[in-house]
Formats: structure tokens, C-alpha cells, sequence
């Protein structure tokens, strides 16, 4: 949205707006900007935004130009009202407005919590632990206990205030080595939610280690969606997923996971990758996870590292990144085109945001609608932040969310406060990004994620261009993004 000036005497030009222009399937489209919005283009369209992207023309030579090109006035005047009103176009100029800062009460939605801050994997690249890690954990507990567990979900019925649904998520550390919790956590969170009329879902990550038939049906009877990091076939997951004496995790993983996936029918089960400089191999990750050990979805994500870490990704990297997501996000095309789901979710979760027209004030929801709740009943940012100083917002047991310290996190890392990113035509969809990222980067919350901005701007074009083919060949397809 902006506010259009009205200078309403003289000449006044007709200018382009601010939007990044793809073509596909032959038709060409504006991804408006900061709307989110996606424009497709008509002939006369092409031709008036061809024309200004040249020169800046008042209305009378438009018209004038255009007529000599065989469009008649009334269809000139149509669509130079149709562009300036979805803000294609600005009849003189204009102040592009940045999204706006939610209300200081915005209802939590969900929570992390962290149910213990102890792992028997020792992952080279793992945030918790690895040369990288912003948590300080002498003092705390290693395992969280029922007080904390059931007053962290005691505060997010309370926080999320009117919201009819609410989702709890468990994480580690390794999640299950305190299933315990999880069991009775969920068994609570039902019970208090149902008397506060909500309805309660739950997701948990795992490192698959010490999943069991009796664990497994749990999650199933309770319709517990599970994540499972695995980074590939048996040579690429060991080089990272590793014991604490040095073996490998994957011969002990894969027969549980394919024990999780045959039972566990109720819920989403899906692999997490996360990329590191040995360990880039998208194509033959995605198969190998989909086709060998069964999983219907995987998602990828490169570790998160300073720059100077043997594990982190460099530019070269990067690139080879790009190029295997550029290959599963056509194979993703093709499937679409033909009515079918494909399980690369970096791919179905960007054509979502696409979708929706998203225009995200902030990267995540963390400190918004999600928060992190440690061992010890610290609330943080995040899951990330968890026992970590950066990012702290109370405890649950003591005064609950510190909703001052909230209050300044938002303020200050709104995509307003992110100058570099003012001018980026990504910005919609990224607004800056990782808020933990940037702090290993740079050792700033606030900092946009400047290393990975033209991945971020390569990626959201081909995004826009699959897009933009399914829009035009099987729209239909995209209705599966509409918002239930
Ligand atoms: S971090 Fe980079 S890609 Fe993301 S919005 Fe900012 S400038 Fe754009
Ligand atoms: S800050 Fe980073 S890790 Fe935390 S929720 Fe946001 S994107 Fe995820």
C-alpha cells in the first residue's frame, strides 16, 4: 500500500512503480512490490509499461502514443486506471509505505519448547553445540520438567487471546530423550485447551535415534506431526550426524524412520536436510530420501555457520545449492502441471507465500507469534535463542512473557529498521531473514542476511517463474494454497 500524492496542477507524468518483471509460459508478470502482489500483463499493459520504463509521459502523450499504436482511448483510459489502481503505475509520485508494525497485543500462536538441552548426537554443524552456539546452559537444568512444561502452556493459552487454534512443538536438544514430558505435555495441553474451547496441535523435531513402536503410536494416536533430520544416504549423513564416539547415525535412523513412516499414518512426517559444505547434494539427497527410505516431503536448509567454519557453505557452494534446488523445483512444475504433489517443500512453501501475496513485516514469527521456552522456563526468542542471553522474554514461571523486552525486539527489527533491504525486490518474502543467522554473522539480531541475498533473489525469480507457468496451465493447482 502507499500514499499516492496529489499534485494536481501542471503536467503531471505517469511513472512505474516499484516491481520485479518475470516472464513465463510465454506471458510476461510484475511481482508488485511491496505489496507482494503478482500481475500479469495484458498487451496494452506491456506496451504502457515498455513505453514508461523508457521515458515518464503525462496522460495526454500516452494516450497519444498509444492511439498511433491502434488501442483505442476508452481501452487506454481502462487500463491505465486498472495499473494505477493495483499500483503498477503512480499518476505522479508516490511514498512507498513499508508493512506495518502490529498491534504491541499480538497472540501468540505457538510455542517451542525445548525439553532438553541434551543430545546423543554430537553434529558437527548443530547450533547447540558446535563452535557457533549462542546458548550458555551452566545452571540449568538438563531436562524440563511438568511445572515448567504445563505453565509454558498455561502462557500461550493466556497470550494467545482470542485465537481459536493454538501449536505446541517439542524440541531438543534430542527431543526424545524426554519423551516423558512430551506425553504428559500433550495429555495437559489437550485438557486445558479444550476447556478454553481452542483447538491444540503438535509437531516435534527428532533425530530419529531413539524412536520405538510404543513412541511411534503415541504420536500417532495424538496425530503428531514429525520432522526428522537426515541429511542424505548413508555417506553424506554420517559425515555430520554423528554419535559422540564418532559412528555414523545412519544404519541406526533409517530402520526406525521406516518404522515411523509405516506407522505413523495420521500426521505429516518429513525429512530435514540441513546443506554444509560436504553435504550439497540436493538432487540425489531428495531422492535417495523419498525413493529409498520413503519419505513423501523434504525440506533443505544450509547450516547455519560464521563464515570461517570448515562446515560453511562459501559462495561456489551456494551456487551448486541453487542449481540442485533449480532442478527440483522444475521436476516440482512438471508434477504441478500434471495435478500431482511434489515433496520439495522449499518449493511448496515459497509458491504458498507467493500464493498469499505475502508482505512480511518481519523474516519469521519468532517474538511474534512464536516463542521459545527453555529447561529452565526461560521464554527466548526462538528455538534458537534458547538459554541464550540475546533474545530473552521472561520466564514462565515468573511474570511470564517480559512483554516490554517483546515489545522493543519488534520495534527495532521490523522490516522498517532493515535499511539495506528498502530497495530489495525480495523483500516481500524475505524481510531480512534469520534473526539467528544474522547474529553469527554479524553479531546483530537486527542485521539483514546480506551473504545470502543473491541466492534469495535467484531463488524467489525461478519461484515467480513456476509460478507463473502454473498460473497459466493449471491454475487450478493452486488453489491447494488457499488458506483453510
Ligand atoms: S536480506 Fe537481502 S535478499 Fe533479503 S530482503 Fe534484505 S536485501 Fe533483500
Ligand atoms: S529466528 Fe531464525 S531460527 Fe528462529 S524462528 Fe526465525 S527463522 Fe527460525
Amino acid at each position: 500500500m502507499s500514499t499516492v500524492a496529489e499534485p494536481l496542477t501542471g503536467v503531471v507524468p505517469y511513472k512505474l512503480r516499484e516491481f520485479h518483471p518475470f516472464e513465463s509460459a510465454g506471458e510476461r508478470f510484475l511481482y508488485l512490490v511491496p505489496s507482494g502482489a503478482i500481475f500479469a500483463l495484458d498487451s496494452i499493459g506491456r506496451q504502457i509499461v515498455d513505453i514508461l520504463t523508457t521515458e515518464s509521459h503525462d496522460r495526454e502523450k500516452l494516450v497519444e502514443i498509444l492511439n498511433k499504436q491502434g488501442f483505442s482511448t476508452s481501452e487506454i483510459e481502462l487500463s491505465l486506471a486498472e495499473l494505477e489502481q493495483s499500483e503498477v503505475i503512480s499518476y505522479g509520485d508516490y511514498i512507498p509505505e513499508q508493512p506495518r508494525l502490529p498491534d504491541a497485543s499480538f497472540p501468540l500462536q505457538r510455542i517451542v519448547l525445548n525439553v532438553t538441552n541434551q543430545c546423543n548426537l554430537a553434529c558437527g554443524y548443530c547450533y547447540e553445540y558446535s563452535d557457533d552456539k549462542i546458548s550458555n546452559t551452566t545452571g540449568k537444568p538438563k531436562y524440563m520438567n511438568h511445572t515448567i512444561a504445563e505453565s509454558a502452556i498455561d502462557m500461550l493459552i493466556k497470550e494467545s487471546a482470542t485465537r481459536p487454534a493454538v501449536h505446541v512443538t517439542f524440541f531438543g536438544g534430542e527431543t526424545l530423550m524426554n519423551f516423558p514430558l512430551l506425553k504428559s505435555s500433550v495429555e495437559y495441553a489437550k485438557e486445558k485447551c479444550a476447556e478454553a474451547g481452542k483447538k491444540v496441535e503438535f509437531s516435534l523435531t527428532t533425530n530419529g535415534t531413539l524412536l520405538t513402536e510404543k513412541i511411534i503410536d503415541f504420536l500417532s494416536d495424538h496425530q503428531i506431526g514429525v520432522t526428522v533430520s537426515i541429511d542424505g544416504d548413508r555417506e553424506l549423513n554420517d559425515r555430520m550426524r554423528i554419535f559422540h564416539d564418532g559412528r555414523g547415525s545412519y544404519d541406526v535412523i533409517v530402520p526406525k524412520i521406516k518404522m515411523l513412516l509405516a506407522r505413523h499414518r495420521t500426521n505429516s512426517i518429513g525429512a530435514r536436510v540441513t546443506l554444509s559444505s560436504g553435504v550439497s547434494h540436493v538432487r540425489r539427497i531428495y531422492e535417495h530420501l523419498t525413493q529409498e527410505v520413503g519419505f513423501d516431503s523434504v525440506g533443505f536448509s544450509p547450516a547455519t555457520a560464521s563464515p570461517d567454519r570448515l562446515y560453511s557453505i562459501g559462495p561456489q557452494t551456494m551456487g551448486n545449492v541453487l542449481e540442485g534446488f533449480e532442478e527440483l523445483a522444475w521436476q516440482y512444475r512438471d508434477f504441478a502441471l500434471q495435478n500431482k504433489q511434489h515433496g520439495f517443500t522449499n518449493a511448496s512453501d515459497t509458491l504458498k507465500e507467493l500464493h498469499s501475496g505475502m508482505s512480511k513485516a518481519y523474516p519469521c514469527g519468532a517474538g511474534l507469534g512464536l516463542l521459545g521456552v527453555g529447561t529452565s522456563g526461560d521464554i527466548s526468542l526462538c528455538h534458537r535463542f534458547v538459554d541464550s542471553p540475546v533474545g530473552k522474554m521472561g520466564n514462565v514461571t515468573d511474570g511470564g512473557v517480559d512483554q516490554v523486552a517483546r515489545q522493543g525486539f519488534l520495534e527495532t527489527h521490523h522490516i522498517g529498521a532493515r535499511y539495506d533491504c528498502h530497495t530489495c525486490w525480495a523483500r516481500p518474502t524475505c524481510a531480512g531473514g534469520c534473526y539467528h543467522e544474522a547474529f553469527i554473522h554479524t553479531g546483530h539480531t537486527s542485521d539483514a542476511n546480506l551473504h545470502y541475498c543473491d541466492w534469495i533473489r535467484g531463488w524467489s525469480d525461478l519461484c515467480l517463474r513456476i509460478y507463473g507457468e502454473i498460473a497459466v496451465k493449471n491454475p487450478s493447482f493452486l488453489d491447494r494454497f488457499n488458506d483453510n
